[in-house]
């Protein structure tokens, strides 16, 4: 079986544009993947990330086995441990004393039966999911405005709309493929408008005619002003107005308070007044508008209703339903809306349905169940702080590292201590939340999975197994099923494939549909299982009147509403309080996400094609804010409030990437892969009231320089995990470990730290006490073990040599006097930073090509191959050549 041919067609894990990728190779040999031609979200094309998936699959740091306080154990024991504890939780404390904690990482199988459990068997609504924290405010304004949480658009209006606004979306790294649909429609109809509103200048600015970098939450304010200007230049869609909805003189008189005049505007949102004044009048004159929004709407205290003051303008103009024209949430997560299918989120029950009576009613008697949930359940901030309370007795986090995602994640850690059992299932044996785990379950990963995931078109997709999963590990589905059967409800899940989890769903969304619920699969009720294997990738809802699918919903302007008709909400636009110290010296933190790497980095961190575009977390610094803080470029900043400290790299952004007042920091390091760069610990919890979803890019910090007496970096044959210093970062390469470490105590003690972590001791050492440098080597048979290279002011951006050198299966004496003299062989090319990954083209290569006359990013690509591939890097090569190219020929 292991040689056999591999020609599979699964879906991309990673972001919310939900790729199709072709796998082929064979089960000990899988080869470089490719984008799926026929895909309709991609089309052939893959980004970075996507494209390293086949760099992803080796076995390293899965977990294989149960195991229970650390010690491996059977299945058997595991799950029934798991399922007498459900029992007795609920019979000593009532249901409401288990919650599950969910991930938009799971299939929509694995989570269906993960919320029939809870909901329907254990009788509580406490499942939430990281979606909370991804979307569930663009969830909230939906079911407000339209009656049901639908994406009225697909991508394809991305394309044929005039006008984009994309806002608090970095789509260039976080949506790429999307972007580069938007690149190429742009480039096919240069008259097509991009507007970026984001207080970063980001890669997606690339894209922009016109960037408005505003003051992080005035976004309402810009919004509802924009309303006001609508109405009074008579630019409303009036018959749309009448006919499909209701409530606009409310939106209006709340927006009609947002600002007085241009000028007021402009002072509110930090915008000069001629960008804000081209945006309206664009936005007024272009019927074909799409605003494509994302977590810089989402994840704040207003999330909801800065998403509605949004659908707002559309409602107003009649921009729904139609070709290029509609309010489009992007997810994040791969399968965000599939768990919003199901479920997933605390305040829903399943297909779409709430908690009506009608529709607890309706579920009961489906599922034949005992005790659906009477209510809504807690959302993940108030799910974690009851963990903590200690009224949560049971908890088990599915396919998540909630430890170092959720906002004042040290509170979240405190709290895991709090709860009787904790469990955690998922494919990763070293994470932040796995180590706080009593029961620790094996999940199969992507390429063992076999499922369906649904992307942010609500295009519902394959995602299936190519390869047998390590030691133990199992579906979540099976898992989670396992428990529920060993609670009793052997009849009600005894599910043997998939198939059948999905055609339970497909029916559920169809019964007692009669068109009243947006969400209906009934066109895909009762596949074959080799129907369901050969599912092509289809919109829903699939039913008879659209058997293949639905591109765009509300071109009939029916909502579903109780009236039909859309709700216009009225928004009011309130500046976001800032709690604690707002000191001259505090900073608001801003979080995001970094081009190639995906959420806490357990899969993409394997990948040493993927960790050489930004290889140690950072945060960026406005130029006046590093000088009056002290802060340096490329040197170690501490940032840090009352819940906790980080330590990361500055970047001083001369280019006016980022505000005055304000820093940027990402949000992928763990423990597992850095000593102290955990933002989530810096946030604090405050969260949108209606949607529950964290403020997570808005915290007050404070920085200043870590000053450390030493730098350096160390390459090992092994992993050798956490290091016994301030900083250290970790990162795969092709034949090495590589840490970047720094440090404030003796180097001696570190030094002699790393060499107790390998038996053999013959290392060879240049020592040069008086200027603090050090440079160590370890050889066994005549290989490589370890390198050590500790300076007081590192300056040493070419260690490729060095790590090649790990490959080498003999090493001769010129070798070692080279590893001690810090000095390559002859003469070896320095790439610098790594921008184009697919091609592992540098910034240094990139720069002497633009000396050497390559002004335009296709010129580089012809050139070194950069840019060729996934197109990911563009945005950078663009930047780049604006930095470097010789003054002459910007004139
Ligand atoms: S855009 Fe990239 S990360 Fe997102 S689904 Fe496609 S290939 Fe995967």
């Amino acid at each position: 079986m292991r040689d056999q041919e591999l020609k599979v067609q699964t879906t991309c894990p990673y972001c919310g544009v939900g790729c199709g990728v072709d796998i082929s190779g064979t089960p000990d040999d899988v080869a470089p993947v490719a984008g799926m031609k026929t895909h309709p979200a991609n089309f052939g094309r893959l980004c970075v990330k996507g494209s390293a998936l086949h760099n992803t699959l080796g076995p390293d740091d899965r977990l294989l086995h149960p195991t229970l306080n650390g010690s491996q154990t059977s299945w058997d024991v595991a799950l029934n441990l798991v399922a007498d504890k459900i029992r007795q939780v609920i019979s000593t404390h009532g249901p409401d004393a288990v919650a599950f904690y969910g991930s938009g990482q799971l299939l929509t199988e694995d989570y269906y039966v993960a919320n029939k459990l809870m909901k329907g068997f254990i009788g509580s609504a406490n499942m939430d999911t990281n979606s909370r924290l991804c979307m569930a405010s663009a969830v909230a304004s939906y079911k407000r405005s339209i009656g049901s949480d639908t994406v009225p658009g697909c991508y394809e209006d991305l394309e044929q709309a005039d006008l984009l606004v994309l806002t608090g979306s970095n789509a260039a790294w976080a949506h790429p493929i999307l972007f580069q649909r938007m690149t190429a429609a742009k480039k096919a109809r240069p008259e097509m408008k991009v507007v970026v509103i984001d207080p970063r200048k980001t890669a997606t600015c690339d894209l922009a005619d016109l960037h408005l970098p505003i003051k992080p939450g005035s976004d309402t304010t810009l919004f509802n002003a924009l309303l006001t200007y609508l109405h009074q230049q008579d630019a409303l869609d009036n018959e749309f107005i009448a006919n499909c909805s209701e409530n606009i003189e409310a939106a209006l008189e709340a927006a009609s308070g947002a600002a007085r005049d241009f000028a007021e505007l402009a002072a509110i949102t930090d915008v000069p007044e001629q960008d804000l004044e081209t945006f309206f009048t664009w936005f007024k004159d272009t019927p074909k508008t799409v605003s494509f929004y994302s977590q810089g709407v989402n994840q704040s205290v207003d999330g909801t209703d800065k998403a509605n003051s949004i659908v707002n303008l559309h409602l107003a103009t009649g921009r729904i339903g139609k070709p290029g024209a509609c309010p489009f949430s992007i997810t994040g997560q791969p399968n965000a809306m599939g768990g919003r299918e199901v479920g997933g989120l605390a305040n829903q029950l399943a297909a779409h349905m709430d908690f009506s009576p009608a529709d607890r009613d309706r579920v009961r008697r489906f599922w034949n169940s005992p005790a659906v949930a009477e209510k809504p359940g807690l959302k993940a901030v108030d799910l974690f702080s009851e963990v903590k309370s200690g009224k949560i007795k049971f908890l088990w986090v599915m396919s998540t590292n909630p430890l170092v995602s959720m906002p004042d994640a040290d509170d979240v850690k405190e709290a895991m201590k709090h709860c009787e059992l904790v469990v955690v299932s998922d494919c990763m044996a070293n994470t932040d939340t796995t180590a706080a785990a009593h029961v620790l379950l094996p999940a199969a990963s992507w390429g063992e999975k076999n499922g369906t995931v649904t992307n942010s078109e609500r295009r519902i997709s394959r995602q299936r197994g190519f390869l047998p999963s390590p030691g133990e590990a199992r579906p979540d589905w099976w898992i989670i099923s396992q428990v529920a059967q060993r609670m009793g409800y052997e009849e009600e899940f005894s599910y043997d494939h998939p198939s059948q989890i999905f055609d339970e769903h497909a029916r559920l969304s169809s019964f007692e549909n009669n068109g009243s619920r947006d969400f209906d699969l009934s066109g895909l009720v009762g596949m074959s299982q080799d129907q369901y294997d050969a599912l092509a990738p289809i919109q829903w809802p699939v039913n008879e009147e659209y058997p293949e699918g639905r591109a765009r919903f509300y071109d009939d302007g029916r909502f579903y509403t109780a009236s039909q008709k859309a709700k216009f909400i009225p928004v009011l636009a309130e500046a976001p309080v800032r709690k604690g110290s707002t000191s001259s010296d505090t900073l608001n933190m801003n979080t995001g996400r970094v081009r190639d790497h995906w959420h806490t980095m357990t899969r993409t961190a394997k990948a040493a094609v993927l960790a050489r575009h930004i290889a140690e977390p950072y945060a960026d610094f406005h130029p006046e804010d590093a000088m009056r803080l002290g802060i340096r470029d490329n040197k170690l900043v501490r940032i840090f409030n009352d819940r906790g400290q980080i330590v990361v790299r500055a970047q001083v952004r001369t280019d006016q990437a980022q505000r005055k007042g304000e820093v940027f920091v990402p949000m992928h390091w763990t423990s597992r892969y850095a000593s102290q760069a955990r933002m989530g610990a810096l946030i604090n919890k405050d969260n949108d009231p209606i949607s529950g979803q964290p403020a997570l890019k808005m915290s007050d910090v404070q920085a200043e320089a870590y000053p450390t007496q030493w730098e350096g970096f160390l390459l090992t044959a092994r992993d050798l995990g956490p290091l016994d210093t301030d900083y250290w970062v970790y990162n795969v390469t092709d034949s090495a470990h590589m840490y970047e470490i720094s440090g404030q105590s003796d180097p001696v003690e570190f030094m002699a730290s790393v060499r107790n972590k390998f038996a053999a001791n013959k290392w060879l050492m240049f020592s040069d006490p008086a200027n603090l440098h050090y440079r160590l080597c370890l050889i066994e048979d005549d290989k490589l073990q370890a390198v050590l290279f500790v300076h007081k002011e590192y300056d040493f951006s070419s260690r490729q040599w060095l790590i090649d050198t790990f490959a080498q299966d003999e090493l001769s004496m010129q070798d070692r006097r080279a590893i001690l003299a810090g000095r390559p062989l002859g003469k070896q090319e320095d790439k610098g930073a790594i921008i184009c990954s697919c091609f592992q083209v540098g910034e240094n290569s990139i720069k002497e090509a633009i000396a050497g006359g390559c002004g335009s990013a296709e010129e580089l690509g012809k050139s070194l191959k950069c840019g060729t591939n996934c197109g990911s890097c563009i945005p950078e090569l663009k930047s780049l050549i604006a930095k470097y190219q010789p003054a002459e020929a910007v004139e």
